[in-house]
């Protein structure tokens, strides 16, 4: 059943400026933190929406090691935790490589996923998920990923299994590196959806978010390498997309 409820997932920006002046060894005297924005080629992978983000952010590596904490009341809720990692695999293509890996809960992750009641949601109020991400400022390297989805649906009892898939894939597409919104309806990255619907990454979506790691998908030879120290310093800043 397909309800004509739009909600937003995403027009929310609180910018939080976390000015972490970061000192790392061995790196000398100042003089060496000047912007080191990387350039996007935004014509290796069309089409894409590239042009329509704030940023296009990326980690040092990948695939990005995702875990998701069990809610309690799983039963209840009328979830499985198949839900969850389908969701994380929406964003793997078959034939390419991966973009995103589960890994149980506790173990070290790049991006853990929480499920709390909308009392104590960082989100807004008709939002199903929130993404925290920080970032270099001046490299755009990411550093951590948070994600919180709300277990209550805000118009009807509990979020339903499909809507809470399609939630987590959304944020962890923000917590790939997608700071902003797709403007096209069809697009997983779009700010809102309808209640419901099944949604996965669309052609555009993957292309955006493979823009971001050129030499990881132009290339079965290449990986992503551990960040040069150029690109792990200066500010950290933390931003939280719905
Ligand atoms: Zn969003």
């Amino acid at each position: 059943m397909r309800s004509q409820t739009y909600r937003s997932l995403g027009v929310f920006s609180a910018w939080i400026i976390i000015a972490a002046l970061v000192a790392l060894a061995g790196c000398g005297g100042g003089g060496q933190a000047s912007s080191i924005a990387p350039v996007i080629n935004d014509k290796l992978f069309t089409p894409n929406y590239i042009s329509s983000l704030d940023n296009l952010l990326h980690w040092n590596h990948l695939p990005m090691k995702v875990s998701f904490e069990t809610p309690t009341n799983m039963a209840e809720l009328g979830w499985s935790s198949s839900i969850f990692t389908n969701a994380a695999d929406e964003w793997n293509q078959p034939g390419k490589r991966a973009l995103v890996s589960v890994v149980p809960y506790g173990e070290p992750a790049d991006a853990v996923v929480k499920f709390v009641n909308r009392s104590v949601f960082t989100g807004g109020t008709n939002a199903t998920g929130i993404a925290h991400i920080s970032y270099y400022e001046n490299s755009l390297l990411i550093t951590a990923a948070n994600i919180e989805v709300c277990k209550d649906d805000p118009f009807r009892g509990t979020l339903s299994a499909n809507d809470v898939q399609f939630t987590i894939a959304h944020e962890i597409g923000h917590a790939l590196g997608i700071h902003g919104h797709s403007e096209n309806t069809s697009d997983l990255m779009f700010n809102t959806f309808d209640s419901g619907k099944q949604y996965s990454p669309t052609l555009r979506d993957f292309n955006t978010i493979m823009s971001a790691y050129p030499t990881y998908f132009s290339s079965s030879l290449q990986s992503v390498k551990a960040a040069p120290i150029s690109e792990a310093q200066g500010p950290i800043r933390t931003i939280s997309i719905e």
